[in-house]
């Protein structure tokens, strides 16, 4: 290690140190999503349903924050996007809790053999303030995919007004995931 903290250090003399033998399995999976507003319809976020009014449009219900989260796993296991899994064209998923459709998601990692170490997620919108609905999301998110809420970051942050989020047409999500390899006696 090196002394002092440099904040404009030299690049490393033998460049970034290779991965520990055996830690070459991990998996990192990026999900985004976007959704409009709609007057008319609840706001489900992280399963929580924050009102019942000026919520977002969508064929499930809507859930942008869960829908970023199921893609950064679909992602990081190498098994598609949400949009394959459950069409937009299928009936049955009309009002969709997406919370459901995450714990599907869980299921088929686990059923492939892979195991969440973490995920961190961002809400990005200028309303509603996510803080006051932070713990009670990661834990419904976490019990979703079967995890400790240890396990699941989350935050709101705002665009200071600019862009689609910032001009309130919407709420947009992010999220990565790690993912690893299922120690062979939790596999199901
Ligand atoms: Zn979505």
């Amino acid at each position: 290690m090196a002394g002092a903290f440099d904040p404009v250090a030299p690049p490393l003399e033998n460049g970034m140190p290779a991965v520990k033998e055996g830690d070459t399995s991990l998996r990192v999976g990026l999900g985004f999503d976007a959704h409009r507003f709609a007057r008319r319809r609840p706001l489900v976020l992280g399963g929580v349903r924050v009102r019942e009014r000026d919520g977002l449009l969508g064929h499930s219900d809507a859930d942008v924050l869960a829908h970023a989260v199921m893609d950064a796993l679909l992602g990081a296991a190498g098994l598609g996007d949400i949009g394959t899994l459950f069409p937009e064209t299928d009936p049955e998923l009309a009002g969709a809790d997406s919370l459901g459709l995450l714990a599907t998601v869980a299921r088929l990692l686990a059923e492939q053999g892979w195991a969440l170490i973490n995920v961190d997620a961002v809400v990005i919108c200028e309303e509603p303030r996510i803080a006051p609905y932070r713990a009670a999301m990661r834990a419904r998110l976490a019990a979703a995919m079967g995890v400790g809420v240890d396990r699941v970051s989350l935050r709101g942050t705002t665009t200071e007004g600019l862009g689609f989020t910032g001009r309130g047409d919407g709420i947009a999500a992010q999220a990565v995931v790690l993912i690893g390899p299922a120690a062979t006696e939790e596999r199901p």
